[in-house]
Formats: C-alpha cells, sequence, structure tokens
C-alpha cells in the first residue's frame, strides 16, 4: 500500500531521472511527463504557460493613411462614396458569393435577412438553441417564434434529424448557425428546406472563410449573415455583412437595410418598400477591406494550430475534440471541446477550467448556457403582441419544449473552450495549451479533493 504504484507516483518518478525519460525517445512526450508531474497553478505550483497571449483586436500602422482618407473626405456614409462598394465586392469575392451587402452588424444583417426572406409576424424560424442570443433576438423582433432544433453533441450544431418534428404550418425558415466557425451539416438541412419550402438563413457570424465540402459558408442557404464586431476574427468594431449567390435577393436586403429605397433589380419609385438604416459607414469599409490578406493567412494558423490540437487532446481521457461535418473547415472563433468529468476523478468543469486558466491558459469552463431559461422567451411570449398571435396552448407547448432539447442541454453541461487569439500563437506556446490539460488530468484527484 505504501508504495502503491499510482499513475502519479510513476510519473513523479520517471520525470525525476532523465533515464526514466530517456525511453519515451519523442521530445513531446518528456516535456508532457515533466508537466504532469508538477504541482498545479491551482494549489500553488508553477504555471505551464507565463508569456500572455495575442491580444484582440489587432491594430496596423498601414491602415492608418487609408482611414485619414476618409475622415479626412468628410464623406462618411454609405451614400457619399464608393469605398462600401469596394469592400461589398472583396468580401464576395473572398467567399465566391455572387454579391455582398454591408450592413451596420450581424444582428442586422439577421434583421434585413429575415424580413427579405419573408418571415413575418406570427411565422416561425426554426434555429440552433447553441448560439449568441442575437440568433434569437434577430427572430424575436420580427415577432415571430424562435423554435429550437436540437444540438448534435458531437459536432455542437443543429442536428438535421431534430428540424423535421418541429415544423408547423406556420414555419418560414431555418437558421442553421455556424457556430465557433464550424460549418452546420447543410445538406441534410437544405434538403429539409426544399422538402417544406423554407428559406434557409445561415448564421455566420463566426463563420469567415468556413467551408462545407468545397464551399464557403454564406453561400450555402438562401442568404448568409456575417458580424464584424470588435472580437470577431475581421473587426471593424461594429459591423456586419449579408452575402448570396441571388442577385434579386441582395437587392432587396439593399432596399430594406436603406431605408426601402430601390435598388438593382428590386425597381421602384425613391422609398417604395418598407425599410430602416441598417447601414455601414465608409470607414468601417476601409478598416475591414485592408484586414482580408489578415484573416486569410491567419485562417490558416488556427486551423493548422487546432489540427495539432485535436490530434493531441483526443489522447487525454476525459476530453473529446469536435467532430465536423465530412469534407469541411472550421474556422475556430473559439476552439471548444468536451469534457467528461467521470474520467477526471469528478473534478467539477468549471474547476477543470479554473485550474486550466491557472496554468496561463485561459479557459472558459462555461461558453452557451440554456440561455432559453434566461427570461427573454418568456418576456417574449408574455408580450401583448406575441399574445395576439399565437394561442395560449401554442405558447405553453412552445415553453415547456424547452426540456426536449436534451442534446444541447449535454452541450451546454459539457463544453470548455479556449479563444481564437490563442490559436494564433506559436506551436511551443500550443503545446502549453496541450501541457496545461494533461497537467490537469494527472492531478485530478487532488484537484477533485481541494474542490471538496
Ligand atoms: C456576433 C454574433 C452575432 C451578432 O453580431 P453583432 O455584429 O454583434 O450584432 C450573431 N450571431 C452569432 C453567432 C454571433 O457570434
Amino acid at each position: 500500500m505504501k508504495d502503491k504504484l499510482t499513475r502519479r507516483g510513476f510519473i513523479g518518478r520517471a520525470a525525476a531521472g532523465s533515464v526514466a525519460i530517456g525511453w519515451l525517445g519523442a521530445h513531446r512526450a518528456s516535456r508532457a511527463f515533466a508537466a504532469e508531474a508538477a504541482k498545479p497553478a491551482l494549489l500553488g505550483g508553477t504555471p505551464v504557460h507565463t508569456g500572455g497571449w495575442a491580444k484582440w483586436p489587432q491594430w496596423r500602422e498601414a491602415w492608418e493613411p487609408e482611414l485619414l482618407k476618409v475622415w479626412r473626405s468628410g464623406r462618411w456614409f454609405r451614400g457619399s462614396d464608393g469605398r462600401i462598394a469596394e469592400f461589398e465586392r472583396g468580401y464576395a469575392q473572398l467567399l465566391g458569393a455572387k454579391r455582398c451587402l454591408a450592413t451596420a452588424s450581424g444582428t442586422t444583417a439577421l434583421i434585413v435577412s429575415l424580413h427579405v426572406m419573408d418571415v413575418d409576424a406570427g411565422d416561425e424560424v426554426i434555429v440552433s438553441p447553441y448560439t449568441f442570443s442575437a440568433s434569437y433576438n434577430a427572430i424575436l423582433s420580427h415577432r415571430a417564434l424562435p423554435v429550437f432544433a436540437d444540438t448534435d453533441p458531437a459536432t455542437l450544431t443543429m442536428d438535421p434529424a431534430s428540424i423535421e418534428s418541429r415544423i408547423t404550418e406556420r414555419t418560414r425558415a431555418i437558421m442553421p448557425v455556424h457556430i465557433f466557425g464550424m460549418p452546420c451539416d447543410m445538406d441534410p438541412i437544405n434538403a429539409m428546406a426544399r422538402k417544406h419550402k423554407l428559406a434557409v438563413v445561415e448564421d455566420a457570424c463566426q463563420a469567415w472563410l468556413a467551408e462545407y465540402k468545397g464551399r464557403k459558408c454564406g453561400t450555402l442557404g438562401d442568404v448568409g449573415c456575417f458580424s464584424f464586431q470588435e472580437s470577431k476574427h475581421i473587426p471593424s468594431g461594429e459591423g456586419g455583412a449579408i452575402t448570396s449567390m441571388s442577385e434579386e435577393l441582395i437587392d432587396k436586403c439593399d432596399s430594406f437595410h436603406n431605408c426601402g429605397r430601390a435598388c438593382g433589380t428590386n425597381k421602384g419609385n425613391g422609398c417604395f418598400t418598407r425599410g430602416g438604416n441598417y447601414r455601414m459607414t465608409q470607414a468601417q469599409a476601409v478598416l475591414l477591406s485592408q484586414q482580408f490578406d489578415k484573416l486569410v493567412k491567419e485562417t490558416e494558423i488556427r486551423r493548422a494550430n487546432a489540427d495539432y490540437l485535436s490530434a493531441n487532446l483526443c489522447q487525454i481521457p476525459g476530453i473529446t475534440p469536435v467532430r465536423l461535418p465530412e469534407n469541411s473547415r472550421a474556422v475556430w472563433h473559439l476552439y471548444a471541446m468536451r469534457y467528461d468529468k467521470a474520467q477526471f476523478n469528478g473534478l467539477t468543469r468549471e474547476k477543470f477550467a479554473q485550474a486550466v486558466s491557472a496554468e496561463g491558459v485561459p479557459c472558459a469552463g462555461s461558453v452557451y448556457h440554456e440561455q432559453y431559461y434566461d427570461g427573454l422567451l418568456d418576456e417574449a411570449i408574455a408580450s401583448r403582441g406575441f399574445k395576439r398571435l399565437w394561442s395560449a396552448e401554442r405558447l405553453k407547448a412552445y415553453r415547456d419544449s424547452f426540456q426536449d432539447l436534451k442534446g444541447n442541454k449535454q452541450v451546454c453541461e459539457t463544453t470548455v473552450a479556449i479563444t481564437q487569439n490563442m490559436l494564433l500563437a506559436d506551436r511551443s506556446n500550443i503545446d502549453h495549451i496541450i501541457d496545461a490539460v494533461r497537467k490537469i488530468q494527472a492531478n485530478s484527484a487532488e484537484l477533485a479533493k481541494a474542490q471538496g
């Protein structure tokens, strides 16, 4: 009993002597074993990583002259110059989309798109629950009901098999969300939409350059929506875009986003349709156009590092990297993985994330929770408008149906993630991420005990 050969005891001895490390051969393995042997930073040990991570957003002095030119010209709003059209051509080209329309934000891109796809008061839109609340709110702003498909725990995206049972005679559209830049399985989603004559509005607000079967996200449904908010991979403070393979749809979006003015194939006199002001400004467009090359290069770096992480993290018991649909490429706004505390001696997910973070590797132990219980939907369905539009029975059944989202509940309870800026680090620092998780795994019994 005294000299029980526990895994930790073995590791301690293996790391203590260079001879023991020698038989492991690979540099990687020996480094990892040394890291595992050490005391967790959360319990007073030395952190695995001390260098910090890339700041976000990033500024380049080289962008300044073009931006100054805009400010000095006094041509700031959309109608006063051609810089936004320049951005739209460039972004459409980057994605292989036929057209692009710049908007004020990702949220407004979604609002405009839903309107153009004829989502009206009293309609229903099937959406992924595992997303930023803006996806829900865009639907609610049309006085339409966001009906949640379930989440596939393996992919974290909309489970296509869960869509059909949720379609009613009021369903107008499906809104798949390519969460964390991981493409949804679009073939079965599009097939379901065709079968029931539904529109497909992609929430690609985290999926700039993500690919599904050789095509970019944002070109797979009827329209795709992007965000350029400050935290995103191509940021301009606020900003958004709608992309499509349809000239007509983008012309309609243009009209609605520009106070209802006629545009291209959407002909009329003056302000002839409903509309609002959802426009981007010139300076935002100029800042965005200058980031195209950076986006392309950084996407490759994030991908290579995410692949490397997945190949290594999948070997750690209790860690499961996310599965992507066949023949698709993610862009990793967050790098997420599933955490199984049973394999970590019962260490809670929150404590795991705290312990990994203490190693100098910031790790989020709760990404999206079950947000449909937060109150925004209760507020909507208790409103006068919603009560006029749906029967009390329908609204009750709707509220009760949140309990059926078993896959999503599981995902909300077991996902942990690191942020995109960390994926820009060089390989030796990416190794620290793996080392930190290994170290917490090796010390999980002690950490679990300490958590009480
Ligand atoms: C960021 C984001 C949005 C909203 O974009 P904003 O530009 O912040 O309005 C919508 N959906 C998802 C999935 C997002 O990540």
